[in-house]
């Protein structure tokens, strides 16, 4: 696996800095648990995805998309983003798009950290803003999450006051779940000066909406980003399409400054825009994965498993035989599912279709014995 080199960059023309960078690993492919197992008929319960599918519209403008002559995609976006700003209230030019959200944090990393700026993030959370702060040599001020891996709003809300040039706060929670409380956010920005650019992840959003995020955002009157994608509620991964909202228009004159021009396909606007014009396939998969979680949060009640407060559709769990002898022995019930590496033993299982979720269900109590 080329994520397994490890070549040192004084043997080649690399720079230094990415001697300390990790790549990122990613959920366990299809083919790589077809060759671990010899099964064939996987549920991939390691990455967050929808496995509800998309709108069904999405085919067919998909197919529609294809058949035109293959010219470079618009490289604006314009369609997609005329149709989210409208539908926010937020005019177009306050917003871009690109290929995942996880592209959006690249760009905002790059242009705002210099080495030796810092970035304030509480772990555990979401690898990519260590791996992408490394890459642009960036210090990373890390205030870690409280043993419920709620965010500990005293302590971020005083390092923020010192000023960092980038505060993400990734709300739901990835891989813990736990949301962030309007409260929690007033607060946070309340102690942030106005020189430190808020970096909102909002990817797992639809299924938490308890308050309007923008209007807080707004509210506090500083730079902010806030940070969606079609590959979650949506349904869209395999189409790598993620967007930014940001304070200013200004702040994204300076994303298009460094973005790639042509960065998201034509395929790819089209099956995003067909998704976003379904909202009643949006609310009816969202309700689905909601109510879905509370039937495997009773199940994991009844096996006597702590899990963290889930906001999002996933469950983040402690399993007593560890997390890599759990994810082993559930692979070869057919069901991909995420080990981490946090403290104590965690798994992370992506909630799935109703059959999906009654194989976890069935097979969980045996994965977890010590
Ligand atoms: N942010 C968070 C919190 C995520 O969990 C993910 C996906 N795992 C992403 C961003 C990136 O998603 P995408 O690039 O598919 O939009």
């Amino acid at each position: 696996l080329v994520l397994d080199r490890k070549p040192k960059a004084a043997a080649t023309p690399m720079r230094a800095a990415l001697d300390g960078v990790v790549a990122y690993k990613a959920g366990m492919t299809l083919a790589e648990a077809g060759r671990r197992t010899g099964l064939s008929d996987f549920a991939k319960l390691a990455s967050n995805e929808n496995l509800l599918g998309a709108s069904p519209r999405v085919a067919a403008a998909v197919m529609a998309a294809v058949a035109e002559p293959q010219i470079y995609p618009d490289p604006y976006c314009e369609t997609l983003r005329a149709a989210i700003g409208q539908r926010l209230g937020v005019s177009s030019e306050r917003i871009v798009v690109s290929p995942g959200s996880e592209a959006l944090i690249d760009y905002v990393f790059r242009a705002v950290l210099a080495p030796g700026d810092e970035i304030l993030l509480s772990s555990p959370t979401f690898p990519a803003y260590d791996i992408f702060a490394r890459c642009v040599e960036a210090t990373i001020v890390d205030v870690p999450r409280l043993a419920n891996f709620d965010l500990d709003v005293p302590a971020v809300a005083a390092a923020a006051a010192k000023g960092p040039k980038l505060l993400i706060l990734c709300t739901p929670n990835n891989p813990t779940g736990n949301a962030l409380s309007k409260e929690a956010v007033e607060t946070v920005l309340a102690a942030t000066p106005k020189t430190t650019l808020v970096f909102v992840d909002e990817a797992y959003r639809e299924y938490f909406e308890a308050y309007d995020m923008l209007a807080v955002l707004e509210a506090w009157g500083g730079p902010w980003i806030a940070a969606r994608t079609f590959s979650k509620a949506y349904g869209l991964a395999g189409m790598r399409v993620g967007y930014g909202i940001a304070s200013s228009e200004d702040l994204i004159a300076y994303l298009d400054r460094l973005r790639p021009p042509f960065n998201v396909t034509a395929v790819s606007q089209a099956a995003a825009l067909a998704a976003w014009d379904d909202r009643e396939h949006l609310a009816s998969t969202v309700a689905l994965t909601l109510s879905e979680r509370v039937r495997v949060e009773a199940a994991l009640d009844e096996m006597g498993v702590e899990y963290t407060r889930s906001e999002a559709n996933f469950v983040f769990l402690r399993t007593p035989a560890g997390p890599e002898a759990t994810a082993m022995r559930l692979l070869h019930e057919g069901l991909i599912v995420r080990p981490t590496p946090v403290k104590g033993g965690w798994v992370r299982i992506t909630v799935g279709r109703p059959a999906d979720n009654d194989r976890l269900i069935a097979g969980l109590p045996a994965a977890l014995v010590p």
